[in-house]
């Protein structure tokens, strides 16, 4: 059965979509069935990974709003080991649209427990909004990754996402748990990244992930490409930080292959080489 990881913080720009992205398809590679869920309106993540969002007529927005099974909206990527459920601007109404369903925030959840026996991870990238739909998230979530990029107000809502979380946990979602903090867009050359990594860690030690993403080029030209990164350019920074992540989600989980104990990485990428 799929271990489930929301990836949310309700602030834009702190690397969600390309944590989802990479994260799956670091799963995929790794020869875990994986499944990546666009929660996004704004389906980055859909097209991210190749999707023309003109051919696309079912999207997530089907499955919670029209009862459409997960299974029919499911496409197969070029990546092996790795499928999609695509978002669609369509999804921007949703939340309005739900707004009378019972168990409103249950929906997801109940989509995905039909096909969770067809994957070792479910990746979801949620939208910039502590919204409905990422109540959903969280909801059908195992647990959830925050991104948060190292920079000045780095901290400056991670409150309010904590607290959502905690309601979350305390009336739909017992078992949810804090994958971990993600450090993201990291650059070595800047004091202040430093100086961010080292507060967020004497504030939420042992939370925050080893593995830093580094702020790579790489990483956000291979969107344009329709590619994560790891077939854009497998040997960049943001591919190996990447991979590293999913190692280091396997370790700290327990869920690592005989076969690739050996091949677990436990240094961190700290150098400032692209
Ligand atoms: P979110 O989904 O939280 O809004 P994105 O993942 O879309 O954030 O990232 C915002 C922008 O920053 C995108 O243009 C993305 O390509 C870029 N980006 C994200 N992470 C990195 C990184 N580690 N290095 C360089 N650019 C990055
Ligand atoms: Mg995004």
């Amino acid at each position: 059965m799929a271990r489930i990881i929301g990836v949310a913080n309700q602030k834009g720009g702190v690397g969600k979509t390309t944590t989802a992205i990479n994260l799956a398809a670091s799963f995929a590679v790794l020869e875990y069935r994986t499944l990546l869920v666009d929660a996004d309106p704004q389906a980055n993540s859909t097209t991210g990974v190749g999707f023309d969002l003109h051919n696309i007529t079912q999207s997530l927005y089907d499955c919670m709003v029209n009862d459409t099974p997960a299974k029919d909206v499911v496409l197969k990527s070029d990546i092996p080991n790795l499928d999609v459920i695509p978002s669609h601007i369509d999804l921007v109404g949703a939340e309005i649209e739900m707004i009378n369903y019972p168990n409103r925030e249950l929906v997801l959840q109940n989509a995905l427990e039909v096909i969770k026996d067809d994957y070792d991870f479910i990746v979801i990238d949620c939208s910039p909004s502590l919204g409905l739909i990422t109540v959903n998230a969280l909801t059908a979530a195992d647990s959830v990754i925050v991104p948060v990029q190292c920079e000045f107000f780095a901290l400056e809502g991670l409150g309010k996402l904590l607290n959502t979380i905690k309601i979350v946990q305390n009336r739909l979602n017992p078992e949810l748990v804090i994958e971990g903090i993600l450090m993201t867009m990291y650059d070595g050359r800047l004091r202040l990244c430093n100086q961010v990594v080292s507060e967020v860690r004497r504030h939420f030690e042992d939370m925050v992930f080893h593995t830093i993403v580094h702020r790579n080029t790489r990483l956000s030209e291979a969107p344009s490409f329709g590619k994560p990164v790891i077939l854009y350019d497998a040997e960049s920074k943001g591919s190996l930080n990447y991979l590293h992540l999913a190692k280091e989600i396997l370790q700290k989980n327990n869920l690592t292959k005989i076969n690739q104990e050996d091949r677990i990485l436990t240094t961190e990428h700290d150098d400032d080489s692209e």
